[in-house]
């Protein structure tokens, strides 16, 4: 998950900071620093209830890359795909299939 601010919303209220202060820091002046951008899970709720309790709805969490993670994904189902293939075919020629486990 990432933070995303909007800067031109941002009136340096430091609600996030009283909810997340892990993840927000607001200067006296109003001035706002995202101390982590891509906050762990483990600070998801506290990230997820600055969101909510933002007066000016300036912050938003984007969700990490589903294009990356489908692209994984794909790539896992083409190996599957092969290897049933590759096992198709030695049986299909009378032959005997090994398996053999090992890390991806
Ligand atoms: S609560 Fe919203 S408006 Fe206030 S400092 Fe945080 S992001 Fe900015």
């Amino acid at each position: 998950m990432k933070i995303v601010v909007d800067r031109d919303l941002c009136q340096g209220h430091a609600s996030c900071e009283g909810e997340a202060p892990e993840v927000f820091s607001v200067s006296k002046k109003g001035d706002l620093t995202i101390l982590q951008p891509e906050p762990p899970e483990a600070l998801r709720r506290a990230a997820e209830l600055a969101v909510k309790y933002c007066p000016t709805h300036a912050l938003s969490i984007v969700e990490d890359d589903v294009e990356e993670v489908e692209e994984v994904e794909a790539a896992k189902a083409a190996k599957a795909a092969k290897a049933a293939k590759a096992v198709e075919e030695v049986q299909e020629g009378g032959g005997r299939v090994v398996t053999v486990e090992g890390e991806d």
